[in-house]
């Protein structure tokens, strides 16, 4: 009996999973596109974990050299000292990245490199002597975890209400729900690219000498999967450059291969100047998460005696060693095994899949882009989010993980899927909304 009979002192991350305490659903093992339950039933995992096993479950490479570097050298300052797998690891991920973005800063998370992005494009317009540049702008739903700055710029409105407004100067893109209504469309809607120009309005609000960085996630993951309409980003990147704005991307879930491109910048063709990764970058096994910015980003801090003055940061855990070799096996992973560039040849199946939905009960909007989809339900009125969770349970019960947000159901399995798993979790879904 596996199950603990005791669940009182573990606080549950989010309140909304206060469901889970009277009906603890206990996932024991995984192995490649699988988890197995405490009651020894397997379960297909339609959402990578939480959107960051891109490369499968418990894959001996990467396991094996966790082992390996835990017995060799466990851990290490980064701080006066180094040790060659940081720099090794390092390198390897500027050759994966976008054309331009060629240092890399280590952090433990996703909400880590998100406090670290916003700190370096603040620093950066302070050693460049423009230090009113302090503003930061988010957008609405955009999703950049829970740290101060990250549920600043953050623009899900229910993760702020406890803390009003914890940093000063902060201001979000609007309209972005109109982003949802893509009435059925497959990969990047046609229309909304207009949405962009409010950028514009932000910066004649405010002035654009007080605005330091935009940040978005390319493919807003958390909020439900906001899929860009076409020329989105071009038009943040040249209204950002005219105004010398600095773009964050958010990479932290459409990083590593799930758009089918290394990067969403790739998939876009547009490269921002700083672009926060985690999940994926060690497949989700060790906490750890990536910075990327531009050499000439990196070198303004470097140039004077007084760098560390302007900019003191850093984490004792910043390339972690054992992070750095699941980092690398995986990296590695991902290259024999072309699951980089997956989600673009399994990209029509999987949208012609989702899309075989479309006449399912409850379904008023389906939207695909590489590996990640959305199919959104119609609300019980008065009673929001239920019916997707309904599925949600439903679902597990029969064998898939899906994620839900809202009323929305988000998949984006592991990225090793076969067309007959894309197949079964399309049969599930279907089966879950019937029921
Ligand atoms: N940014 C984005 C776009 C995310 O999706 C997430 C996590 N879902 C985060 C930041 C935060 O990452 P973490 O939970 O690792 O702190």
């Amino acid at each position: 009996d596996k199950r603990p009979n005791d669940l009182s002192a573990f606080w549950m991350p989010f309140t909304a999973n206060r469901q889970f305490k009277q009906a603890p659903r206990m996932l024991v093992a995984a192995q490649d596109m699988h988890y197995t339950t405490d009651d020894g039933r397997k379960v297909l995992d339609g959402t990578s974990g939480l959107w960051c096993v891109n490369a499968g479950h418990c894959r001996p490479k990467i396991t094996e050299a966790i082992r390996e570097q835990a017995g060799k050298l466990d851990y290490a300052p980064a701080f006066q000292m180094g040790h060659p797998i940081a720099f090794e690891f390092a390198n390897r991920l500027v050759d994966v990245a976008p054309e331009g973005l060629d240092h890399v800063f280590f952090t433990n998370s996703g909400s880590e490199s998100v406090e670290t992005a916003l700190k370096i494009a603040l620093a950066y317009h302070r050693v460049k002597g423009e230090g009113s540049r302090t503003r930061l702008i988010g957008r609405e739903r955009g999703y950049h975890g829970v740290n101060f700055g990250g549920t600043s710029v953050g623009g899900i409105v229910n993760n702020r209400k406890m803390f009003g407004t914890l940093l000063t100067g902060v201001d979000h893109l609007p309209h972005t729900h109109l982003l949802t209504k893509n009435a059925f469309s497959r990969g990047e809607p046609e229309h909304g690219v207009e949405l962009a120009d409010e950028l514009e309005r932000i910066v004649a609000l405010h002035d654009a000498s007080t605005i330091a960085a935009v940040i978005v996630e390319p493919v807003a993951g958390s909020a439900g999967v906001l899929i860009p309409p076409k020329g989105y980003l071009k038009r943040l990147r040249e209204i950002c450059d005219k105004h010398g704005i600095l773009l964050i991307f958010d990479e932290v879930i459409t990083g590593f291969g799930r758009l089918g491109t290394p990067f969403a910048a790739d998939y876009f063709g547009v490269v921002p100047d700083i672009m926060t990764t985690a999940k994926g970058v060690t497949n989700g096994v060790i906490p750890m998460g990536a910075v990327f910015v531009r050499k000439e980003i990196h070198d303004a801090f470097m140039t004077g005696p007084e760098h560390m003055i302007e900019f003191f940061h850093g984490y004792t855990y910043s390339g972690n060693p054992i992070a750095c070799a699941a980092g690398l096996a995986t990296l590695e992973t991902y290259k024999e095994e072309g699951l980089l560039n997956r989600g673009e040849e399994l990209g029509a199946y999987w949208e012609n899949a989702l899309h075989s939905l479309k006449d399912a009960p409850h379904v008023i909007d389906i939207r695909n882009i590489g590996l990640v989809g959305a199919i959104e339900l119609e609300p019980i009125p008065g009673q929001p989010t239920k019916r997707a969770f309904s599925a949600f349970l439903k679902a597990f019960e029969n064998g898939l993980l899906m994620r839900t947000t809202g009323d929305i159901i988000a998949l984006s399995p592991p990225l090793i899927i076969t067309k007959d798993q894309i197949d079964e979790i399309v049969d599930q879904v279907r089966k879950a909304l019937n029921a």
